[in-house]
């Protein structure tokens, strides 16, 4: 089963992504992970990727084609997280065949709200809620103890950005995927339980095949 996953920044994409995984035993390709990794190493790729992620721009198209592609090319199953993220992806894209696209949808202001108390773990990665999920001991991740943070492109400016770009950007590979009659679409201020659960009445249909 290859899903693609679209949703604004907070939306619970990432969320849902990590659940479908477990359930149908399909990678959770994340492109947004691949880059911060890229970004953690001390190379002129690392210190270019940080920026533009700090920046809360995107990384190069050829780039992320190469990666995705070559990745994805090979797996029988995958949920797809961050990518495409323009048409210019989308269009690469279209050399791996796609069972469906889901979209969680959520306005600008709930995504603002949300990602205003987004905090995340400097070491693991592991992510937190200052409101619905604080660490047990303040700062500091359940998991690894390591330091949690605000990440930079959590900060408003780049929020605004972020979202500036979905809008520009993103909206249209939505678009893309709808005219092709793939897409499906969830509310993304519904529980999580419950997206998760209408998305799997569509992707067992998929699954059963
Ligand atoms: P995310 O966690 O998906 O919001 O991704 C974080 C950052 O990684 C983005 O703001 C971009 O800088 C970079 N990124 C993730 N996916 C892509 C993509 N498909 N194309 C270009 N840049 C990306």
């Amino acid at each position: 089963m290859r899903v693609i996953l679209f949703g604004k920044q907070a939306s619970g994409k990432g969320t849902q992504a990590k659940l479908i995984s477990e359930k149908y035993r399909i990678p959770h390709v994340s492109t947004g992970d691949i880059c911060r990794e890229t970004a953690k190493q001390n190379t002129e790729l690392g210190r270019k990727i940080r920026a533009l992620i700090d920046a809360g721009k995107l990384a190069p198209d050829d780039l992320m084609n190469k990666i995705v592609i070559s990745k994805t090319q090979k797996m029988k199953g995958f949920i797809l997280d961050g990518y495409p993220r323009n048409l210019v992806q989308a269009n690469a894209f279209e050399k791996v065949p796609v069972d469906t696209a889901l979209l969680i949808e959520i306005s600008d202001q709930e995504a603002i709200k949300r990602l205003s108390v987004r905090r995340i773990c400097s070491k693991c990665g592991e992510i937190y809620n200052l409101v619905s999920r604080k660490p047990k001991k303040e700062g500091k991740c359940d998991k690894c103890s390591a330091n949690i943070l605000q990440r930079e492109d959590d900060k408003p400016e780049a929020i605004r950005k972020r979202l500036e770009t979905y809008k520009q950007v993103t909206a249209p590979v939505v678009d893309f995927y709808k005219k092709k009659g793939l897409l499906k679409k969830f509310d993304g201020a519904e529980p999580i339980e419950r997206i998760f659960a209408e998305i799997c009445r569509i992707l067992d249909t998929f699954a059963e095949k």
